[in-house]
């Protein structure tokens, strides 16, 4: 890195610098679904159009992208900001998982589980379904379409699609 930023003049380099400095002072997470965001809450937290009775939970921001990419979704979003890896010493505290909770407690019908199809993916979700389930929330994982050991940012918008349409009911 620094022999790239050496070979770049003068110029350049405080164009990125201002670039750097402009994205961590203006953009930030949205203190409802977490998501990056250069207003709070985000645009999509206080679209008025958007059913704020349905919340689907992703890993990362980029996860979010890539569900909006596919066009089918209305609902809200909560990011957790990673997935509960216990040998990582990646425990539920450590994510936006209370704020979760907290959110369903308030008028919300389905949770959609969108974590990516991986081991810690898998568990992950299958932590929040009994959790949510014990709050009485109706609770569906995202399924068809998306390979195991895969990730929602490298999926086609049609396969994402694909994948909401086909949700199935987390039974315990
Ligand atoms: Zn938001």
């Amino acid at each position: 890195m620094a022999f790239y930023l050496l070979k770049m003049g003068a110029d350049e380099s405080e164009r990125l610098a201002n670039a750097i400095l402009d994205l961590s002072r203006d953009v930030g997470y949205c203190s409802v679904c977490f998501n990056l965001t250069e207003q709070d809450p985000c645009s999509i937290c206080s679209n008025p159009k958007r059913d704020s009775s349905i919340i689907c939970v992703v890993e990362e921001p980029k996860d979010v992208l890539a569900v909006e990419r596919s066009g089918v979704y209305s609902g809200l979003y909560h990011v957790l900001g990673g997935v509960l890896s216990p040998l990582d010493g990646v425990t539920e505290h450590k994510l936006n998982v209370h704020e979760l909770f907290e959110r369903t407690k308030q008028g919300v019908s389905e949770v959609i589980l969108a974590t990516n199809p991986t081991m810690e993916g898998e568990m992950t979700a299958a932590f929040l379904a009994k959790r949510l389930e014990r709050q009485g929330v109706k609770v569906s994982r995202i399924a068809r379409g998306i390979p195991f050991g895969g990730s929602l940012e490298f999926n086609d918008a049609v396969t994402v699609a694909k994948a909401l349409e086909g949700r199935v009911n987390i039974e315990e």
